[in-house]
């Protein structure tokens, strides 16, 4: 049985770990928080799974990724077999009638990128209808993606912690210092692998100097008045917005993109221009009351794309920006591959290159005990 160590159980970790069960590895994660915290990025995630609506912010190559990786999802929930909010009912664009030149901008764009893989779906009278109801009293038309999709972070990740807690091994409240191939470096001592793979996010900005945060901010409300069946985004020049609907009317409106790396609360400007922007989308938002907002930093590279760094012993996965929950599943296909030593289907996501600058973990820490987790 591989042992494979992941550095990091946020959502690419747990993705990842949740892979490597299935494919027959012995699984040890390492993370510095408590099992059941809530202070990765995965949770602060919308959960959109939404090639079409985010191809404006990537190439033809990261779009085929996006598509075939959002495939993947409804066999994952499946396999997954703990009851996660997914659904697959399409997304809409809608702008007020004083924007619509931005969403005839987003169409050409979105036609230009990717030629004869898309035709603009528009939807009016009846058949915008009957999707949105509530919405088309207000909007005359809508952009309709019906392919895309959505997650529920606050389902998917506890699920994932669930499985891999009774299936690997989680070694929780253990901040890592370095990694180096077969090697995690933690305050107390190292552990050994057959293969180390990094899936620490931000945390990995040490080794991986050209990675950058990206800030970006939600608020939840709860608006019994509202009801909304699939992801809505507002084309807007200055204020582009979605809102997913979560159950229980709860609903997500986001995401602000900030070039920061501040993890402060949510900015004024930011609560007023989502906020705003909602009221305008549905009046019904003025009796919702505010039950959470939340605030983290994408881990992104300067291309805005994913990169899977890989070297004997050791395989980096990061980058994955405003696109974590949409690429995962192919990201950790693509790494069960190279650690099975099968060829990628992506092979453009592939840097093989040692991406450490001179950080060499094995002189900084010689006097670290050496364990090594056996398999349960
Ligand atoms: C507001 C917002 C909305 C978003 N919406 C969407 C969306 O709708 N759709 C979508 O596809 N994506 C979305 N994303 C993006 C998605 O959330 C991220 O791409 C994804 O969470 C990144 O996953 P990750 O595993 O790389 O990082 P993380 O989820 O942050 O995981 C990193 C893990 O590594 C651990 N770690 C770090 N350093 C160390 C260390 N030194 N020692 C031990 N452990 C360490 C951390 O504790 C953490 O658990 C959104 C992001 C934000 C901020």
């Amino acid at each position: 049985m591989k042992r494979i160590g992941i550095a990091g159980a946020g959502l690419m970790g747990r993705m990842l770990g949740f892979a490597c069960l299935n494919a027959g590895f012995h699984v040890t994660l390492i993370d510095r928080d408590p099992i059941n915290s809530k202070a990765s990025c995965g949770f602060a995630g919308a959960g959109l799974l939404a090639p079409w609506c985010e191809a404006e912010k990537y190439d033809q190559a990261h779009f085929e990724m996006a598509c075939a990786s959002l495939n993947l999802w409804p066999d994952w929930v499946r396999s997954i077999g703990i009851p996660i909010f997914f659904q697959q009912t399409g997304s809409v664009f809608v702008s007020h009638q004083q924007d619509w030149p931005e969403l005839e901008r987003i169409t050409q764009a979105l036609a230009q990128k990717l030629g004869s893989r898309w035709v603009p779906q528009w939807r009016t009278g009846s058949s915008w209808q009957a999707l949105e109801p509530e919405c088309a009293k207000k909007f005359d038309r809508a952009l309709y993606f019906p392919e895309e999709g959505q997650v529920e972070a606050w389902d998917l990740m506890p699920a994932l912690a669930k499985i891999l807690n009774e299936k690997a091994t989680w070694i929780a409240k253990r901040p890592i210092l370095a990694i180096a191939p077969g090697l995690i470096y933690t305050e107390r001592k190292s552990f050994k692998f057959d293969h180390v793979v990094d899936c620490r996010g931000l945390g990995a900005a040490p080794d991986l100097p050209h990675l950058r945060g990206v800030r970006g901010e939600l608020v939840a409300l709860h608006a019994p008045e509202v009801r909304l069946n699939r992801p809505l985004r507002l084309a807007h020049p200055r204020f582009p917005l979605y809102i997913a609907p979560r159950p229980d009317h709860i609903f997500l409106v986001g995401a602000s993109q900030l070039e920061s790396e501040s993890m402060a609360p949510i900015a004024l400007r930011s609560a007023l221009e989502l906020l705003s922007a909602a009221y305008s989308i549905h009046p019904g938002f003025a009796e919702s009351h505010i039950v959470n907002s939340s605030v983290h930093c994408r881990p992104a590279f300067a291309d805005n794309r994913p990169k899977i760094f890989s070297q004997p012993g050791l395989t980096r996965i990061n980058g994955l920006y405003r696109h974590g929950f949409l690429l995962s599943p192919l990201l950790a296909q693509e790494t069960v591959r190279i650690l099975n030593g099968q060829g990628m289907m992506f092979p453009e996501l592939l840097i093989k290159e040692e991406c450490c600058e001179g950080n060499e973990p094995g002189k900084m820490y010689p006097n670290l005990p050496v364990s090594n987790p056996s398999p349960t």
